[in-house]
């Protein structure tokens, strides 16, 4: 199977904290793998590393087998990787709409890319990918309205609106309501099946990771841990040891 995200060897440090040692790991083409471990364990790092947030220190991150470790956050976005974050980042004060919109950069200066014009089959696209998450009825309403699961809907939309080939999510359902976590994982399976887009996704709900992935990693302490199937990663005592901070 082959590979759309490929990392080997992926070494972060900061001043003399170890964040990331060594991490090798890859992702297939069109599947969604989980990545676990406990506070502190690197997950946060390693996807700033993967999408250009910070230099690496040491390895290698190929994305469609192109070395992307060394390129900035926009131009990894333009090849179609892209992160979503555990707290959401979108603008209170502007619409869903708005919102969508100013998603897709046309520059590295958003705030310009705030007064372009706008195409109608941009908006088109903002609509239905609105739709898709259930806040068409509410592309109106300033985004800081939202309750925080609507907001981590909208970021979702707004991730999609520039067409990834590949999304890094972390904590998709963290704070959000129990009720609307089974509509986001359907949500999240759909996206994968039927847009073809490959997800890696940081969760602490284990049951999310074993609904969701078919292939997990667990990290600690900025290493490589373990990987296998979900049900064998969940019962793998070097796992189990790790979230007990053993
Ligand atoms: P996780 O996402 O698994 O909770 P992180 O990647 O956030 O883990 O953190 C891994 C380690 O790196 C932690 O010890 C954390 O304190 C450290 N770390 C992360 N980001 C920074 C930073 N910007 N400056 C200093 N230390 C950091």
């Amino acid at each position: 199977m082959t590979a759309i995200l490929s990392i080997q060897g992926v070494r972060k440090t900061f001043g003399g904290v170890v964040a990331n040692n060594g991490i090798s790991l890859e992702v297939p083409e069109g599947k969604i793998v989980g990545l676990i471990g406990p506070n502190g364990s690197g997950k946060t790092t390693l996807f700033n590393s993967i999408v250009g947030y910070h230099p690496i220190d040491a390895g290698s991150i190929r994305f469609q087998a192109r070395e992307i470790s060394g390129l900035r956050v926009p131009e990894i976005a333009r090849l179609g990787l892209l992160r979503t974050f555990q707290q959401t980042r979108i603008y209170g004060r502007m619409t869903c709409m708005q919102n969508m919109i100013i998603s897709v950069p046309q520059s590295s200066d958003r705030w310009r890319s705030m007064f372009r014009r706008v195409s109608p089959a941009e908006t088109g696209k903002a609509e239905d990918l609105l739709k898709f998450v259930g806040l068409y009825a509410k592309r109106q309403l300033q985004a800081g309205e939202l309750s925080f699961g609507q907001q981590k809907l909208l970021e979702f939309a707004m991730a999609l609106m520039n067409e990834p080939r590949m999304l890094l999510l972390d904590e998709p359902t963290a704070g959000i309501n129990p009720t609307l976590i089974n509509g986001l994982i359907s949500r999240l399976q759909r996206v994968n099946r039927e847009f073809g887009i490959t997800l890696l996704v940081i969760e602490h709900n284990m049951r999310v990771i074993m609904g969701l992935a078919e292939y997990v990693y667990c990290l600690a302490h900025g290493e490589l841990l373990a990987q296998g199937a979900p049900d064998a990663i969940q019962n793998d005592q070097r796992v189990i040891d790790a979230y007990l901070g053993a």
